[in-house]
Parts: C-alpha cells; structure tokens; sequence
C-alpha cells in the first residue's frame, strides 16, 4: 500500500471535524447516488473567512477522507480562497487520482462546501438588502 492510500484510511478510520457545528453560518447537504455516499458540511464564517468547518455523513473512505481533508484545509481560508479551490486542488489535496468511478466520491465534499459558499453569499445580499 503505497502513503497516499495509507493517508486515506488514516482519515477514514480518525476522521479530522467529524460532527456539527451549533448555530453553523450555513450548513448543506450533498448525496452521492452512485455510491451512497452521505454528507452535510457545516461551515463557520466570519469576516469573510471560514472560522471552522465540520461535516457529518456516511460514505465509502474515499469520500471521508476526502471530506476529512477538505474541512481541515479550508479552515482559515477566505471566500476567495475558496471559490479558487475546485477538483484539480482537491486531487492534488487527497493525493489520489481516484479515477472515473470515485470522481463523484472525492468530490462530494466540495460539491456541498461549494453550494453552501453559495447559498451563505445569497444570505448576505439578502441581509444588506433588508437593511435599505
Ligand atoms: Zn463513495
């Protein structure tokens, strides 16, 4: 086995920011029906910046590994820093190229970090707006 793979059980089996965050800034939920894969993501923002991210979920390694890395790198990082971050840093972040068939798996993660981003940026315009 070579260490990318070892890296992935290792988080499989002591995921990093397992669990939710009360009061989360946004939370969002993402499903993978090809695999089964379960996740919601919870994220913390303030100032711009994600203060704390966790997930919650069930899936195959590949995608708790993936989740489990991804909240732990995200951590500290700004919106902008974060809309940069697409599959091609998430492959280089996992350290696997999970092929075609766990495309959908290593990615889940970001899917809903990203959707949430999205959602939490439509809840600001929504805030400001209501201020006018
Ligand atoms: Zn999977």
């Amino acid at each position: 086995m070579n260490i990318y793979a070892e890296e992935i059980i290792s988080h499989y089996e002591h995921p990093h920011n397992k669990g939710k965050i009360a009061n989360a800034s946004v939370d969002f939920h993402e499903y993978n029906p090809t695999c089964g894969d379960d996740i919601t993501v919870y994220l913390d923002i303030r100032d711009g910046k994600v203060r704390d991210a966790k997930f919650d979920g069930q899936g195959c390694a590949i995608s708790m590994a993936s989740a489990s890395m991804l909240t732990d790198e995200i951590k500290g990082k700004s919106m902008a820093e974060l809309e940069k971050t697409g599959v091609k840093e998430l492959i280089e972040l996992i350290g696997i190229d999970p092929g075609p068939a766990r495309l959908k798996c290593a990615t889940l993660s970001l899917k809903a970090i990203k959707k949430a981003l999205f959602l939490y940026q439509h809840k600001e315009v929504d805030d400001s707006t209501k201020e006018l």
